[in-house]
């Protein structure tokens, strides 16, 4: 059996000509939807990261402005930057690109966020709100997980959904929106014995892990669905995700290519959380 793939690239293009749409309303009222990007040190990935997310805002007429910091900036510098983001009226979206030095209180930083400008998701109240099923910013890629099952078709209520990783930016947020959708969640992680046993229950199985290749065929059942997350470079440099594909495919009933699956979706994401940003700015003003 071979199964069915899931295209992050071709799904992410239909959602980002829905935006189009939003986003000229938005403009025919005055605004342009601005998402701004904060990125401190040279983490390579990071970089790279900020570059597709700028890219991205441009292609579709929004405004993107990156501030960029050498890791030598301090605290109440970076504080003091998120606090001036807060009241730029020409912002509707806020991103700190994770992760930050060392020396910086990654928490204290998320919170200084305005949950209005929250795009990520991250802000301890949205944080809660997502748990309480009320209406907030989701963490974009759990919430472009949600859409990639969508668009497929796939039927989440009853279905045994297991979550491999449990980071409070994908794996945590990922298993409670399968929840909302009616799914029985099981989390597995680093201290999870007998892993195997576990992801072998899933009918969904989404990976959100960090290491190249670590789900086989032998860990799924047979039709699963099968949701890659994971980067990862295997040992020819090349970009490749948690899951083997080669084999896992075979056993699948859907499955998520690395590139071009749940990656497209994350940037999708972000922009649709913005454009969110701007309309309910929009409304407030009115
Ligand atoms: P993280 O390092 O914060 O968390 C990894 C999780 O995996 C932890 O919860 C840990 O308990 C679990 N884990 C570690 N070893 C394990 C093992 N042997 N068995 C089972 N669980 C194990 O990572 P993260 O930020 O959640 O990211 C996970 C992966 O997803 C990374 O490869 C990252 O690059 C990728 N990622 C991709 C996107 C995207 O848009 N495609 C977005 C975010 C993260």
């Amino acid at each position: 059996m071979s199964s069915v793939l899931i295209n992050g690239n071709e799904i992410g293009k239909v959602i980002r000509n829905n935006l189009q749409t939003r986003i000229e309303d938005l403009k025919k009222q005055g605004v342009v939807p601005g998402l701004a990007v904060v990125l401190v040190g040279d983490n390579a990935a990071s970089k790279t990261y900020v570059t597709n997310k700028q890219k991205t805002c441009e292609s579709l007429g929004m405004h993107s402005r990156l501030l960029s910091f050498t890791s030598s900036l301090s605290q109440e510098e970076l504080m003091t930057t998120i606090h001036d983001l807060n009241t730029d009226e020409s912002i509707h979206g806020i991103l700190v690109q994770l992760p930050l030095p060392k020396h910086f209180d990654e928490s204290l930083i998320l919170s200084a966020i305005s949950p209005d400008k929250d795009v990520d998701g991250f802000h301890p109240n949205n944080v809660g709100k997502m748990l309480l099923g009320q209406e907030t910013f989701l963490p974009c890629t759990p919430f472009g997980v949600m859409k990639l099952l969508e668009h497929s078709g796939i039927e989440i209520a009853g279905k045994h959904a297991v979550v491999v990783g449990r980071s409070n930016i994908v794996g945590k947020p990922m298993g409670q929106l399968l929840l909302q959708k009616d799914a029985t969640v099981t989390y597995a992680h680093s201290k999870t014995p007998d892993l195997g046993s576990i992801t072998r229950q899933a009918d969904i199985l989404v990976v959100a892990v960090g290491i190249a290749k670590l789900i086989q065929a032998e860990h799924i059942k047979d039709g699963a669905i099968v949701i890659d997350v994971g980067m990862n470079r295997d040992e020819n440099n090349k970009l490749c995700g948690d899951v083997d594909f080669a084999s896992v495919s075979q056993k699948a009933s859907f499955i998520t290519p690395v590139p071009g699956g749940v990656g497209p979706m994350t940037i999708t994401m972000l922009m649709e959380n913005t454009i969110q940003s701007a309309e309910n700015k929009l409304r407030q003003d009115k």
